[in-house]
């Protein structure tokens, strides 16, 4: 139970607020000290709308142990701040302060160390941790900057770690360390296990086999060969048999996919066990270890050859590690348009590649040892194999463009280039032609197209052509780097397209810095556009023949009526 304890106006309507909304709540009225001691004796828990000072001697005489002190949250009377000050961990308290933080708007404050960088980081390196690892002693390790020994079998990617890390082999590793591994070790102590997600189980079973008996297998075959059901990333089996209830249950019980491949795939991959038997009956001569290693893809290694139970089969591929490259939309520029998203993906990168002027944004949002590759406007095509290469390497990445970077930036280019053989992952952001509607009104609310005004990787003709059919199906057009120095005539002469076919009045809308410092917004018309205020860091948005003026806002009717 959580005990409530006030004594302002303030205080007293932000806890009666609690006890409304939570269901474990217990208000303590009364002269503080009072309350809080009988709260003191019994509560799990206990919100203090009081200053932390008065607080703290209030509740000096009732210490006992941090193992059976209740936590204790003081928020203060403003509702700014909700400080865990007892019983963190033990207690509760930190969790209490996030709580707090979610019902009534304040900011919790937690000060004890392994909640911060440390242990925080261990879990959320993006592979499962063996149980038994010593997070809080190794986390404790790198908040105290002791050497820390990295140990790898091999290079699956990982976020920056903070502290003084020595990168070396699983086995030669020392304590404190973390591990990164798919076998079953006898680790040093104090150590963190991860687990890569490297192994591929391939299945095979005859019909109606129980789902008990494939995990025992499965379970058995691993034990066996040393190797942690946790790096497990996949199943995969022959089409006749991916609908087979007890391959379905058993994988679904242990959260793996079951990838169903055709027999003609399976067959052309060489395996050591060929069988005639099999071949007569599925139409390829291996279903488990054929299988593993197909959906393992290059490179990829059996571990563990054919093995079976009475009704099911078994084999093990280990797959090449694989980098990871995430593609970032770092949205129009404002923090708070970046999403939670982009930020967790570029906190979980060891490198970061992008224009210098994009990668300045987001500085604080990179761990410390992230390591930053910018240059300079100019080559996407470098740039995007730069990206691939140290992805291919076996690293975390993160490609970053402004807005969304499907749109005129990084992703295609990134996508062209990078093979099977790493993770993508792809970030949306907040687009241009997206942040200037929001700033002018509704322009978008019909059909609408975004045409770049750029020639230098298009031929202007192919441009006109786009302008003139945008123009032909009254579409709604945002136009993308639509002048430049040296790129001037290509504006008035898109903006002349469109006079043709829509009314001289049809609102246009001129935003330059969308949610950037020194922001604009300039509402004018098809006919009284000033081309001369508009720069590559504008975006030019025009309305189709309905779009019109409401108090002040452009505003593209939904319903619509043309020609
Ligand atoms: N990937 C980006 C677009 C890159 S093309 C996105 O999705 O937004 C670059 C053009 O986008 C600029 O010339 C300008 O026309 C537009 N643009 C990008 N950010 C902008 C902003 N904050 N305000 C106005 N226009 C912007």
């Amino acid at each position: 139970m959580i005990g409530i304890v006030a004594a302002t106006a303030a205080g007293k309507r932000m806890g009666a607020h609690l006890a409304e909304t939570w269901p474990d709540t217990k208000v303590y009225d009364g002269p503080p000290r009072q309350a809080l001691s009988d709260a003191w004796g019994e509560c799990d828990g206990i919100v203090a709308f009081l200053a932390i000072g008065a607080t703290v001697r209030l509740v000096a005489p009732l210490l006992t142990h941090k193992l059976s002190d209740p936590g204790l949250v003081c928020v203060d009377e403003a509702g700014r701040f909700a400080v865990a000050v007892l019983g963190g961990h033990g207690g509760g308290a930190n969790a209490l302060a996030e709580r707090l933080g979610a019902t009534l708007g304040v900011t919790p404050v937690v000060t004890t160390a392994s909640d911060s960088v440390g242990a925080a980081a261990l879990d959320q390196l993006g592979m499962p941790l063996a149980a038994g690892s010593a997070v809080a002693a190794v986390g404790a390790a790198l908040l105290n900057d002791a050497p820390v020994d990295l140990g790898s079998d091999a290079p699956w990617p990982l976020p920056p770690l903070p502290g003084r890390i020595r990168e070396t082999t699983v086995n030669e590793a020392l304590p404190p360390c973390i591990l990164v591994t798919d076998r079953l070790i006898m680790a040093p102590d104090p150590s963190v296990v991860l687990r890569p997600p490297s192994l591929v189980l391939g299945l095979g079973s005859s019909r109606n086999v129980d789902a008990g008996e494939v995990l025992a297998l499965i379970d058995g075959t691993l034990l066996a060969a040393g190797l942690s059901p946790e790096s497990v990333f996949a199943a995969a089996t022959v089409e006749a048999k991916a609908t087979e209830p007890g391959l379905v249950a058993a994988c679904a019980q242990r959260g793996w996919p079951l990838v169903p491949y055709s027999a003609e795939d399976l067959d052309e991959i060489a395996v050591p066990h060929p069988s005639d038997v099999v071949r007569a009956a599925v139409g390829t001569s291996s279903v488990s270890e054929a299988a593993a290693l197909r959906h393992a893809g290059a490179g990829a290694q059996l571990v563990v050859g054919k093995t079976a139970s009475a009704m099911a089969t078994v084999a093990v591929a280990r797959r090449r590690p694989r980098g990871r490259l995430a593609i970032v939309g770092l949205g129009p520029g404002a923090r708070d348009l970046l999403t939670p998203r982009a930020a967790a993906a570029l906190a979980g990168a060891t490198v970061v590649v992008g224009l210098d002027q994009y990668v300045e944004q987001i500085r604080d949002l990179l761990r410390p040892g992230t390591r930053v590759v910018t240059s300079a406007l100019g080559d996407e095509e470098e740039r995007a194999r730069t990206a691939v290469d140290e992805a291919r390497a076996g690293r975390s990445v993160a490609l970053v463009s402004s807005g969304d970077a499907g749109v005129y930036a990084m992703a295609s280019p990134a996508l062209e280039t990078a093979g099977d053989d790493v993770d993508v992952q792809i970030v949306p952001g907040v687009t241009a032609a997206v942040a200037a509607a929001a700033l002018l009104g509704s322009p978008l609310g019909h059909d609408h197209a975004a045409v770049s005004l750029s020639d230098l990787l298009t031929p202007w003709e192919i441009i006109e052509q786009r302008i003139a059919a945008v123009a032909a199906g009254d579409f709604v057009v945002t136009f993308y780097n639509p002048r430049s120095r040296g790129r001037e005539w290509q504006l008035p002469r898109a903006l002349e397209i469109l006079r043709d076919h829509r009314p001289a009045s049809t609102p246009v809308g001129l935003v330059r810095d969308a949610s950037r410092a020194g922001e604009r917004v300039v509402l004018t018309t098809l006919a009284e556009v000033d081309p001369g205020l508009v720069d590559m860091r504008t975006a030019v948005v025009v309305g189709n023949s309905q779009t019109r003026m409401v108090a002040g806002r452009m505003v593209t009717p939904r319903g619509y009526r043309w020609g």
